[in-house]
């Protein structure tokens, strides 16, 4: 009976002891679990964040960008568009579930979008009317493998300002050549009558007049656009210093009374005033608008007038011609542009003169505009 009681002991010792070793197990492995969970739940909860992170930097890039983005899904319907495509279109309601057709109101973008999801990429321009007037968009559309519904990306980008700039080139070229163009011919056919000889003294000296007054033409042609290049890129640096305008309009006056000899009165009137201003860009400002009343101000009289008003220097210079004709009086200071072209010939000039002086007084901080006097003749006004 004893042995008996001895041997269950130790069965039940040795049964109690595995039963506690298991339970230990048990324990370890919820432990790791429950560490693993942990774990598990962290790097969840970070994920999550970083995605959030990343689709809130997504759409600050995206609601920031210039251009306008739009996505649709694979039936045509906006999905996704940045805060730039309603600017463009002017439109102030979600776009979500619009077709494209509906947001940019044409069909050509239809046609681009539908295209995109027959799997091919295009680009497209479109005019559209603003408030703000017309602009011109580049749209460009790509195809996307489908995922989270979007089947096609569309990408607007105004182009307004640049085909601005095209045209500003165009006509810059056209308007050069065109200058170009007349002086190169009298140049030609003088070259070419002296080439056929058997000419007279005095016709040959007219030739070689006429050759010499081309040459100044295009000569004056390409310094004045050299220095209208440097005045508009910025590269021109004024030495500004207290001027006193009186003396500079006497002195470029009495220059001009020596040119023009008894054909043209200058005469200078008004109360003495002084400005701060680059003194050689002050002479060449007044040296054109004192030119042009002398060639364009038809023989009479040429009169300087200065003023003060309320801390500026005020020149009029005012001539007894034809005028400008109103309709043209905006476009005077643009760079090759002459009233009558077909003067050309008669009255020397390449039409750049007004557009230097408007930059030069620009760049003075001051103001200029032109009008007509009520008895006819035109008048500049240059307030510093
Ligand atoms: P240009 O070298 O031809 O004189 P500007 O730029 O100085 O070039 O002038 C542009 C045009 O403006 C001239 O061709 C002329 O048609 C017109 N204009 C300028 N000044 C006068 C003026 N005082 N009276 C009438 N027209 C003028």
């Amino acid at each position: 009976m004893q042995t008996l009681l001895i041997v269950f002991s130790v069965v039940a010792a040795f049964a109690l002891g595995g039963g506690i070793v298991v339970v230990h197990r048990l324990r370890r492995r919820v432990a790791e679990l429950q560490h693993s969970t942990v774990a598990l739940g962290e790097e969840l909860a970070r994920n999550v964040r970083e995605f959030a992170e990343h689709r809130a930097a997504i759409d600050l890039i995206v609601g920031a960008l210039r251009e306008g983005l739009l996505a649709v899904s694979a039936s045509g319907k906006v999905v996704f568009a940045n805060a730039r495509v309603s600017e463009m279109f002017g439109l102030s309601a979600s776009l979500e579930g619009r077709t494209i057709l509906e947001v940019v109101r044409k069909q050509k973008a239809a046609d681009a979008i539908q295209k995109a999801l027959r799997g091919t990429a295009s680009s497209e321009r479109i005019g559209i009317t603003t408030p703000d007037g017309e602009r011109r968009i580049e749209m460009r559309v790509v195809p996307v493998r489908p995922s989270s519904g979007i089947a096609a990306v569309a990408l607007f980008i105004d182009i307004s300002e640049l085909a601005r700039l095209e045209r500003v080139r165009r006509d810059f070229l056209d308007d050069f050549s065109h200058e170009v163009r007349t002086p190169l011919a009298g140049l030609r056919s003088a070259a070419e009558t002296l080439e056929g000889g058997r000419l007279t003294p005095d016709h040959e000296e007219a030739l070689r007049q006429v050759m010499l007054r081309q040459l100044n033409r295009i000569e004056r042609l390409v310094k004045d656009l050299a220095e209208l290049n440097r005045i508009e890129s910025g590269d021109l640096v004024l030495e500004p210093r207290r001027v006193e305008l009186t003396d500079v309009l006497n002195d470029l006056c009495n220059e001009f009374r020596e040119r023009a000899g008894q054909s043209v009165t200058f005469t200078v009137t008004g109360e003495p005033a002084a400005a701060a201003a680059d003194p050689v860009r002050l002479q060449q400002i007044f040296s054109n608008l004192l030119d042009n009343a002398w060639k364009h101000g038809g023989g009479g009289k040429v009169t300087v007038e200065i003023a003060r008003d309320d801390g500026n220097a005020i020149v009029r210079i005012s001539d007894e011609g034809a005028g400008i004709p109103p309709a043209e009086i905006d476009r005077i200071f643009n760079r090759f542009y002459r009233v009558d072209r077909s003067r050309s010939q008669t009255v020397p000039g390449v039409g750049l003169g007004l557009s230097i002086t408007k930059h030069l007084v620009l760049l003075h901080g001051g103001s200029i505009r032109a009008y007509n006097g009520p008895s006819g003749g035109a008048t500049f006004e240059v307030r510093l």
